[in-house]
């Protein structure tokens, strides 16, 4: 098979589904083709392969393409055309997949259902009357409905895993500092991580592989060696240490969502694995401080979304000051708004103590209960999210009960683990999400794991 052909299988799809699924912002059709019929001609020429050579992929709409608009669901940033590429996309290019477009997600990567998005609200491809989850929605919804074969999502406090775990697919959020966030517009620095979403755990590990390592352009990337993925999946996991925390499998979590954790947890015990309970005992505080955190982050990122250097301008403003308001003013959706004045809040003089400074206290805790479990297992287990995918619109009234649902994948930003969802089961035709956490970089554990169970 050509890359010309499975680059035009992957365009054939889109056009024959996206009109419902709207996971796509942005097509790279013209430039996807014209890169496929190099990779044709290379491929005559018998010249080296990449490992992902000819392979159709979908970006989330927060990491930054060439000259390929990359808006974050924006209105602010509806005519932004990239100067750069970022690591990931370079690493891409060299391993040789094809972008063929740009992916829908809540505005600025916050949300849980896609809702937030300023142009459109992509669907769950198992049911087109619920949310595919988010923030990076599209991402997730392209690889389940065979858009893509892979794409890129970002996680700050779920957001690769969430969607993956509602469409049905395997997401990856690596350890913070694994894969390089130069060219992901910032949400919140210190949580952000770019990671794969794909139909199967080896092609994650296979993805993950050549995206990961270190950059000089982002301070906070590691420089630790990527080991190879692909040799830990041999489906053994004798001997391997699960613990499940008491907290994850609390009120709240649906009964179809425990049992399919409990079918999860006999299935790896019969390949020779054990499990024990056990608690992390600070979770209750993980959803505050990482709103908190987060909201605070935020506030200082998007400062730099002023009409001046980026994307829309205000037009007929009075001044500079009339400018910047009316330019964000009307650029940003209410949510980003929300997250923004919460920040702006939060870190004014005589609240830093009490709330920024308290969450930083919170959130250390948070990680020593994560520290605490790695001394005696490997991996953690539990749901990704506390349900299956909830019908469009019936959480954009209330805010908070949104942000409830990320309660289980929250922890691993703050504590900057890497974890995983993958398919465990359905319940009333939508699919459940196991969650697989491991130490940090011991992302290697989490795909043998994972790849025993799946
Ligand atoms: N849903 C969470 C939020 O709205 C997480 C988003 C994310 O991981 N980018 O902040």
């Amino acid at each position: 098979i050509k890359v010309s052909e499975l680059v035009d299988a992957s365009y054939q799809r889109i056009h024959s589904v996206d009109d419902k699924v709207q996971a796509f912002l942005t097509l790279n059709e013209e430039g996807a083709r014209a890169h496929a019929k190099k990779l044709d001609e290379a491929l005559e020429k018998e010249e080296t392969r990449g490992l992902l050579f000819g392979l159709p992929a979908g970006i989330k709409d927060n990491i930054v393409t060439k000259d390929l608009r990359t808006t974050c669901a924006s209105q602010l940033l509806d005519n932004f055309d990239p100067l750069y590429d970022a690591t990931v996309i370079n690493k891409l290019a060299k391993a040789e997949s094809v972008t063929v477009g740009k992916l829908n997600m809540d505005e600025f990567a916050m949300g849980s259902s896609n809702e937030n998005s300023s142009y459109k609200a992509t669907r769950n491809p198992w049911n087109t009357d619920y949310v595919p989850g988010g923030s990076s929605g599209g991402s997730a919804a392209a690889v389940a409905s065979g858009e893509v074969v892979f794409s890129l999502g970002s996680d700050t406090g779920g957001s690769i895993r969430q969607p993956a775990s509602y469409c049905g697919v395997v997401g990856l959020k690596p350890t913070y500092g694994r894969v390089s966030r130069y060219g992901l517009v910032a949400f919140a620095s210190s949580l952000d991580q770019i990671g794969p979403i794909t139909r199967t755990v080896e092609d994650n590990a296979l993805v993950l592989g050549e995206i990961a390592g270190y950059s000089k352009q982002d301070s906070t990337s590691a420089d630790v060696p990527v080991p190879d993925y692909l040799s830990g999946l041999n489906g053994d996991v004798k001997g391997l240490r699960i613990a499940v925390p008491k907290e994850y499998l609390g009120e709240g979590v649906s009964e179809d969502v425990k049992n399919a954790v409990y079918e999860a947890l006999k299935v790896l015990e019969s390949q020779g694995a054990t499990w024990e309970e056990v608690s992390l005992p600070h979770s209750e505080y993980a959803l505050s401080a990482y709103y908190l955190l987060a909201s605070s982050e935020a506030s200082a990122n998007l400062a730099r979304f002023d009409g001046v250097r980026y994307g829309v301008r205000a037009e007929d403003t009075n001044n500079l000051i009339d400018m910047y308001k009316r330019t964000r003013s009307e650029g940003f959706g209410e949510e980003v708004k929300r997250r923004i004045m919460l920040g702006t809040f939060a870190l004014s003089s005589g609240y830093y103590d009490a709330y920024y400074k308290k969450a930083l206290k919170a959130r250390t805790l948070i990680k020593e209960d994560f520290d605490k479990i790695w001394e005696k297992y490997d991996v953690i287990i539990g749901p990704t999210a506390p349900t299956t995918a909830f019908k469009v619109g019936e959480k954009t009234d209330d805010p908070l009960t949104m942000y409830a649902n990320d309660i289980l994948t929250i922890p691993v930003n703050l504590a900057g683990v890497p974890a995983i969802s993958i398919p465990c089961g359905f319940s009333e035709g939508l699919p459940i999400g196991l969650q697989m956490i491991a130490k940090p970089f011991a992302e290697n554990t989490i795909y043998r794991a994972a790849y025993a169970y799946e």
